[in-house]
Order: C-alpha cells, then sequence, then structure tokens
C-alpha cells in the first residue's frame, strides 16, 4: 500500500486521498453508472442530484466525504442577480435553496428600494449547517446516487474521429482515480472549482493547493490539457478570518434581517428559524491608514502584483486601494454560524504577509484588537475556455463530457450551482437517451450565464448580475416557477408535488387576473372610492390595470374594500403578492414580449459553420469579422450579443443567413 502511495505520488505529485480511496458510501466497481460526477462543491451537489433525480445511476467522486457542500469562502448565498439563479436552480428542484432554507441565520431581500423584478434574495448561511444539510440530502435522501472519495486523476477516452472542420472529436466513456482504477460511465461531469493546477498564495509564499487544506488536482490538469482544450488562468481570494469575541461592535452600524424572513424555495412559505432569533451583521468603514500598509508592501504581495486576472465585482482590498485610493471602503462584519465565534469580514479579501495582514486589520475601526483565526490567501488556478462547450455544457470536441463550476471561469455558489443543474440533467438525459435541455436568454438568468460564457468565453471571473439580462421585466425571481418548472417536469428532473404545486399556483393566478380585469370603472371613480389624488380620466381601468400604479400604493387589499368580489384573493397573501407583481409588470412586459419573440425567433436560426465572414455580401468591418470568426456564434441572437458588432451587420448577417442557411444542426 505505502510502496504504491509513494509511486502516486511521485507520478501525480502529493495525493493523500489515496490512502482513503476505499472510504465509500454505497460505491460498486461493478455498477454500471450512467452518470459519473467529478467533484462535491456546489456544481457537483447539484450535478449529482439532478442526475440520480433524473433516474440515471450516478456516482459521485471526490476528494473527501466532508467537504462535500463546503462553501469556500463567503458564508452567504443569493444577492443581486445571484438570487435569481437560485430561484431558477430551485424551480428545476435544485437542492442548493431548499438547504438555505434550512440554514440561513439571516435573510434579507436586496434591492428593496428597485421593483420585484430585480430584488435579490440573499441569506448569511450557517456555514456547518448548510453543509450538514446538503450532505445529509445526498448521503441519505438520494436514491440513485453513490459516493466515492478519491481523486481522479485521468479520463477514459478513445474513438478519435475528425469532424466537418478537420478537428479530431473522442469519446470520453469514464475516469481513472489515483491508484489506476478504471470506472466506466456513460456520461462524465467534471466540477473541480479552483482545484486545476490550484497555487495558494500568502505574501510571497506559495504552495500547491486547490483551497486552504485541500490538495490540488494536477493529473486531470494534465489530462484536459493534453485533450487540446483551450484552458486558461485566473485568480481569486479570501478574507482573514476574525474572533467575534475581540470585535469592538459598539463603533459600527447593525444590519437586521427581514421580517417575515423570505424563503428561497419555491416549496416552502417559511424558513427554519424564527424571525427574531436571526442574527444581525454589522458595518465599519476602512481608515485610510490601509493605504501606506498596502502600498508600501506590493513588493512581498506576489498575489496582487502577478498578472492573472482576479474577479472585478469582488475584488482583493488591495485592488480596490489602487484602483481608487483616498477613500474609505465597507467592510461588512457577518457571523458564520449561529454558535460559531468566527466572523467572515466582507470587502477584506487580501493576501498580504500574515504580520501585515493583522496591521491591516487593527487599522479598522472596531476591530483594533480583532484576533485573526485564519490569515486570508488567494489561489490561483487553471480554467477551461467555456467557448469548448455547447450550451448543454457537453464539450464540443469530447462527446459525453461535461464541464460545470468555476472550471468554465465563473466565480461564485450560485453560478456553480446553476451550471451544475444543467449538466446533471444533460448528462442523465444524455445516457438514458433523452433530448437534452437549454435555457434561452429569454427563458431565464441560467440561459444568459451559460449563453454569455459559452458564446463569449470570459477573461475573468464570471458573476452574475441582473444588468447582464435583457429580459429583466419576465425573467423575475417570482416567476422563476412558471418558466422553469414545467421544462424540468419534461425531462424528468421535477418531481411531481413540485409540479402540481406550480400548475396550482399558475391556475389562481389566472383566475385571479382574469378576476381582476373583469371589474373595470372609469379611472376616475376608482380614485375617488379609493380616496386616492382625483382625476378627470374618464377611461375605463381593470382592478388589474389599478394594481400599476404601486407607487401610489393601491393594493389588492384596498381595491377589495370597494370590490368585495376581490376579497378570496386577500386570504392568501402569497397569491395576492404574486398577482400584484404580474400586474404591476404587466405593460412593460407585454411590449417586451414583442421584442422576446424577435430574439427568439433569431435565437432559432443557426449560422453556417462554415460561412465566410470575409464576404463582401457581408460587408462587415475587419473589428467585426475578427470577432465573428473567433467567436463563431452559433446562432444570429449569439452575434448580436457580441460586443462591437452593430445592429445593422447583424441584420445583413441575417438576411445572408436567411438566404444560405445552415445545412445541419451546430
Ligand atoms: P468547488 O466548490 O471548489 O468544489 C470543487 C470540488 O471538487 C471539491 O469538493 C474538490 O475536493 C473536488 N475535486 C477537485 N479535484 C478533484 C479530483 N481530481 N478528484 C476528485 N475531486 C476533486 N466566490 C465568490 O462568489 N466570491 C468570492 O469572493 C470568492 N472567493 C473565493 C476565494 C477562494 C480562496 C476560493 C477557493 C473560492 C472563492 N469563491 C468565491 C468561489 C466559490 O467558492 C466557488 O465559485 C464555488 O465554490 C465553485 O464551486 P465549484 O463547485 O465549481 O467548485
Amino acid at each position: 500500500m505505502f510502496k504504491m502511495l509513494r509511486y502516486c505520488q511521485k507520478i501525480r505529485g502529493f495525493c493523500p486521498t489515496f490512502v482513503k480511496l476505499r472510504q465509500i458510501h454505497n460505491f460498486s466497481p461493478d455498477k454500471n453508472y450512467d452518470v459519473i460526477v467529478v467533484g462535491g462543491g456546489h456544481a457537483g451537489s447539484e450535478a449529482s442530484a439532478a442526475a440520480a433525480r433524473m433516474g440515471a445511476q450516478t456516482l459521485l467522486v471526490t476528494h473527501k466525504k466532508e467537504t462535500v457542500g463546503e462553501m469556500s469562502c463567503n458564508p452567504s448565498f443569493g444577492g443581486i442577480g445571484k438570487g435569481h439563479l437560485m430561484r431558477e436552480i430551485d424551480a428545476l428542484d435544485g437542492i442548493c435553496g431548499r438547504m438555505c432554507d434550512l440554514s440561513g441565520i439571516q435573510y434579507k431581500v436586496l434591492n428593496k428600494r428597485k421593483g420585484p423584478a430585480v430584488w435579490g434574495y440573499r441569506a448569511q448561511i450557517d456555514r456547518d449547517l448548510y453543509k450538514k444539510h446538503i450532505q445529509t440530502e445526498l448521503f441519505e435522501n438520494t436514491p440513485n446516487l453513490d459516493i466515492l472519495v478519491a481523486s481522479v486523476e485521468d479520463l477514459i477516452v478513445e474513438n478519435p474521429t475528425t469532424n466537418s472542420n478537420k478537428q479530431t472529436v473522442i469519446d470520453c466513456h469514464g475516469i481513472i482515480l489515483s491508484d489506476g482504477t478504471k470506472i466506466h460511465a456513460k456520461s462524465v461531469i467534471i466540477t473541480t472549482g479552483t482545484f486545476l493546477n490550484g497555487q495558494i498564495n500568502i505574501g510571497t509564499k506559495i504552495y500547491p493547493a486547490g483551497r486552504i487544506g485541500d490538495q490540488p488536482s494536477i493529473g486531470l490538469a494534465k489530462t484536459l490539457a493534453a485533450l487540446s482544450l483551450k484552458m486558461g488562468r485566473l485568480k481569486t481570494g479570501t478574507p482573514p478570518r476574525l474572533n467575534s469575541n475581540t470585535i469592538n461592535y459598539k463603533v459600527c452600524d447593525i444590519q437586521k434581517g427581514d421580517n417575515p424572513p423570505l424563503p428561497f424555495s419555491f416549496m416552502n412559505d417559511k424558513v427554519w428559524i424564527k424571525p427574531e432569533d436571526q442574527l444581525v451583521c454589522y458595518l465599519t468603514k476602512t481608515s485610510l491608514d490601509i493605504e501606506p500598509i498596502i502600498r508600501n508592501n506590493l513588493h512581498v504581495n506576489r498575489h496582487v502584483t502577478e498578472e492573472v486576472t482576479g474577479p472585478r465585482y469582488c475584488p482583493s482590498i488591495e485592488s480596490k486601494v489602487l484602483r481608487f485610493g483616498g477613500r474609505q471602503h465597507q467592510v461588512w462584519l457577518e457571523p458564520e454560524g449561529l454558535t460559531s465565534d468566527i466572523v467572515y469580514p466582507n470587502g477584506l479579501s487580501c493576501t498580504l504577509p500574515e504580520d501585515l495582514q493583522v496591521e491591516l486589520i487593527h487599522s479598522i475601526p472596531g476591530l483594533e484588537k480583532a484576533e485573526i483565526t485564519r490569515p486570508g490567501y488567494g489561489v490561483e488556478y487553471d480554467f477551461v475556455d467555456p467557448r469548448e462547450l455547447q450550451t448543454t455544457l457537453e464539450l464540443k470536441r469530447i462527446h459525453n463530457l461535461f464541464l460545470a463550476g468555476q472550471i468554465n471561469g465563473t466565480t461564485g455558489y450560485e453560478e456553480a450551482a446553476a451550471q451544475g443543474i444543467i449538466a446533471g440533467i444533460n448528462a442523465a438525459a444524455l445516457a438514458l437517451g433523452k433530448s437534452p435541455i437549454t435555457v434561452s436568454r429569454t427563458e431565464g438568468y441560467i440561459g444568459v450565464l451559460i449563453d454569455d460564457l459559452t458564446t463569449l468565453g470570459t477573461n475573468e471571473p464570471y458573476r452574475m448580475f441582473t444588468s447582464r439580462a435583457e429580459f429583466r421585466l419576465t425573467l423575475r425571481p417570482d416567476n422563476a416557477d412558471q418558466r422553469l418548472t414545467a421544462k424540468g417536469y419534461q425531462v424528468g428532473c421535477v418531481n411531481k408535488a413540485r409540479y402540481d404545486k406550480m400548475v396550482a399556483m399558475q391556475e389562481k393566478l389566472n383566475d385571479g387576473i382574469s378576476l381582476l380585469k373583469s371589474i373595470t370603472k372609469p379611472a376616475r371613480t376608482w380614485r375617488k372610492l379609493l380616496k386616492m389624488a382625483p382625476s378627470r380620466n374618464m377611461m375605463q381601468k381593470s382592478a388589474f390595470n389599478m394594481l400599476d400604479c404601486y407607487n401610489e400604493g393601491v393594493t389588492i387589499s384596498m381595491l377589495a374594500t370597494v370590490a368585495p368580489e376581490l376579497l378570496p384573493l386577500t386570504h392568501d397573501p402569497l397569491l395576492e403578492n404574486r398577482l400584484h407583481i404580474e400586474a404591476t409588470y404587466e405593460a412593460a412586459a407585454s411590449e417586451q414580449a414583442v421584442e422576446v419573440e424577435e430574439v427568439r425567433k433569431e435565437e432559432a436560426l443557426l449560422i453556417p459553420k462554415d460561412l465566410d465572414y470575409y464576404s463582401d455580401t457581408l460587408n462587415l468591418n475587419s473589428e467585426e469579422r475578427e470577432k465573428l470568426c473567433s467567436i463563431q456564434p452559433q446562432t444570429i441572437a449569439a452575434a448580436s450579443r457580441i460586443p462591437g458588432i452593430s445592429p445593422s451587420s447583424v441584420f445583413r448577417l441575417l438576411r445572408f443567413v436567411k438566404k444560405n442557411p445552415a445545412v445541419q444542426a451546430v
């Protein structure tokens, strides 16, 4: 055994999981697996749960059983844009939303001053509780799912053929573990996060690791590079953790959770914690004293000075100081759990040497005596250019191999989980001979995420925002179930109870809208009855139209005082709220529906693979030719979203493609 371990270390580098190779949960080497998922992070958890829900015999292979569902960085889920992804994952029966409803310690909807279309469902999460619930869900409550603790070092690939573009295409038939064991499957999903050639950095210290306490994935990185996949390198970082008992909260602002706290899942009416038991967060700000600590020590801060790109929207404190000097920066002090003394100082991601991290922390009001329980660090890792993927998340040139999560250049638990569920569904569909699903940009933020990645690629860690979605008024958190649950049910990843609940709500919404539309009065009369500012408008307005006056505060309950037929709608607060949102967005959304329809038509139009972008008929400028040639969009809609391609050029392209259509599906 030890001889073998030494051999593994020699050929693959450090390989501590080898000794735990047979630490298994239901795994049987003789089983014929449909789907193998590599990695038990947020992408891997959703992928394996989705594949198993689809009825596929699924094996999750991961380094450590105890880190399945680990939150590597922030103790929170959701937020602006990310909260939309959570609701959509839930609409497809994903697990992260339901687990957050069981482990949140403070729930708060962000962006409340704006309309509900862009509200960001968010919660501070008890790290240990979340992991416990995810593990119980996967290990005990998910039929068809086996778990194996091992390190995947290689893939079983065979049958190289050449496609019409003279590219070599191969099939993936399984995985090879660090002891050489081969496990076959009809499809494989890799979700290895920051682990591919991962390298941790604190000050000038560098050592190989996927994240703190975990070895990197070297063999698999070599395999993917050897398969000629286009790879890149990105970096991210995490702040030092603090001992709560050493923080002076008296000088900080307090932030409380919502009352009532709103659940993430459509299946839940409430979350597990009582509103009054929610923990509070605190806000402090850096003082200008941090500037010399950062600026004078750049020579001992390798992570910050090197060229690799980090997360633009979650920058380190060093990047913030270097880009926006002379400013104070917000630091949220977030508890890591109900019984934990650890605090996560959100906004202070840094990679200074440890002694300088202490100096930096002590310069911040409220943290003068704070004790660091774990230093901040950076991690640098390989990722696969997501343009190598189809929108199903299967690789274009390696059949049966899917990628999901941070390996595709994204950052964040929610982005990882969103890709995980789609990869899980499609890997299972492929194995079971079913049709895959894709989510379009008009159907969901998941569609926006995957379309952006597969069309544009990314050269920095990609994060979801509401501004990335063109159809914000229709892609709302409140209606994710109406947009996606039926689709998930048809493919087999949504259970009947959830589908029935969605259908029942849809029927109640339809009936409610009909009722609200059937009660009409002149606008002037409504306003008089509702004691609103007088108006001479004699136009007939329905009760539904009156709710459109969102800012004037008209509610269904108010309307019911003058139109008692509406009273039954007020007995169900959830229905009342959803009807109100529907009414608020109806006018704007119907205008947008015309646009959506146009894009939908464009989306269906495939661009021939061998299209000559240098053709004089297209009359494209040199930048447009270059971008279209390198991105090779699969559809007109995808071409229209490439920055730098003008609408008139897209129109010429559209006419050209209509005259010279693609011969076969891309
Ligand atoms: P992970 O959650 O990393 O999971 C990968 C899994 O794969 C692990 O379980 C690992 O053990 C397993 N694995 C890897 N290789 C193998 C192998 N060969 N064989 C078997 N198992 C394997 N997100 C933000 O939104 N904001 C931030 O500021 C932020 N900062 C971060 C800082 C750090 C230091 C790190 C590590 C992550 C940070 N993240 C941040 C990112 C966030 O943690 C990830 O985006 C998210 O966890 C990615 O999920 P994933 O499922 O793709 O990968």
